[in-house]
């Protein structure tokens, strides 16, 4: 039987402390798949560089040159994770059978690509790695990423519960997603929707193994707010309910006032008109932001940028 070219994508911004740690696991990896006949020899590891700041591409240099296996990409600029991995999997795709993509930080466990790659072989085109649990995860940031995965259900967001973006697709699914062009990327709702047979796996998440997290706060909520905005339109939606009931409220005020004109009570009336007023512009205010949210998406789409910019490549 064929065996399979698997390539490894590794997006990393400033990575420098964790890369050297991160090569040798990766190549464990690999040469053991290798001995198990799972996978070819031409399988490599692919780093992608996001455009850092510090000696990651000098490492990711070193590393191609010490390692057959080892292959890299460098990016112009910083154009944050979801691009990167566009990036490296439109790359990888034109060699690899089966791409995995992992963070560099190998908070997954990179133990369970083996059971991947035996999925593959069973015949799924996309296989998750979904965290068991979140332990070692601050309190903070296991309560928001869940609330998260709440809320997106809820918005009726097609997403896998507990599943980052570790996972193995085939070259076919990668195709596919790539052919959904858009700027206001989420791959993880995206590859739900290339609809190819999947299954998950599961695994325990770690502790970054070095450096620190590339996603601050601020970070995490401007992909939180793209996730739902990339696919909901509930929230223009709600808006509108909101509206309509204003009106129905409106009108009901509408009523209270005649009343009260008539009743030769008119001054009294004005602190609760007066509240009314702000409370209205307060919300018209709130609707119009996310109705701007929506047309900034046009926006960008419409200007169909390109995604990224390859500067070098080491490819062996
Ligand atoms: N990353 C990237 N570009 C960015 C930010 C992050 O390529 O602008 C990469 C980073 O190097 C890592 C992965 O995305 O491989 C996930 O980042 P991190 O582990 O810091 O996120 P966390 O696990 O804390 O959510
Ligand atoms: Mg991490």
């Amino acid at each position: 039987m064929k065996k399979d070219i698997l390539y490894i994508v590794v997006p990393c911004f400033n990575e420098q402390e964790v890369l050297p740690i991160t090569t040798p696991q990766l190549l464990e990896v690999l040469s053991l798949l290798c001995r198990e006949n799972l996978i070819d020899e031409h399988s490599r590891i692919l780093y992608v560089d996001d455009g850092s700041t510090d000696d990651t591409w000098e490492l990711i240099n070193r590393h191609c040159r010490e390692h057959d296996q080892v292959c890299g990409v460098k990016l112009a600029g910083n154009v944050g994770h979801q691009n990167a991995l566009v990036a490296g999997m439109t790359v990888a795709r034109e060699r690899a059978d089966i791409i995995v993509t992992i963070d560099a930080d190998l908070q997954d466990d990179v133990s369970v690509i083996g059971q991947m790659v035996e999925r593959y072989r069973q015949g799924c085109d996309i296989v998750y790695g979904v965290r068991r649990e979140r332990k070692s995860d601050t309190w903070f940031k296991r309560n928001t990423a869940l609330a998260f995965y709440r809320l997106m259900q809820r918005l009726g967001v097609k997403s896998v519960y507990n599943h980052a973006d570790y996972r193995l697709m085939s070259r076919r699914a990668v195709n596919q997603l790539l052919q959904y062009r858009e700027r206001n990327l989420f791959l993880r709702g995206i590859v739900p929707l290339v609809g190819y047979r999947s299954e998950k796996v599961y695994y325990d998440r770690g502790e970054r193994l070095a450096g620190e997290s590339k996603y601050p706060l601020g970070k995490m909520m401007s992909f939180a707010v793209d996730g739902i905005t990339s696919f909901s339109i509930k929230p223009v939606r709600m808006v509108l309910t909101l509206g309509v009931v204003f009106t129905l409220i409106a009108l009901v005020m509408l009523a209270y006032v005649l009343v009260a004109y008539f009743g030769g009570r008119t001054v009294s009336g004005w602190s609760s008109l007066i509240l009314s007023l702000w409370f209205i512009g307060g919300c018209v205010l709130i609707g119009l932001g996310i109705v701007g949210e929506y047309i900034g998406k046009i926006y960008i789409e419409v200007k169909d940028r390109p995604r990224y910019n390859i500067e070098q490549e080491v490819i062996h």
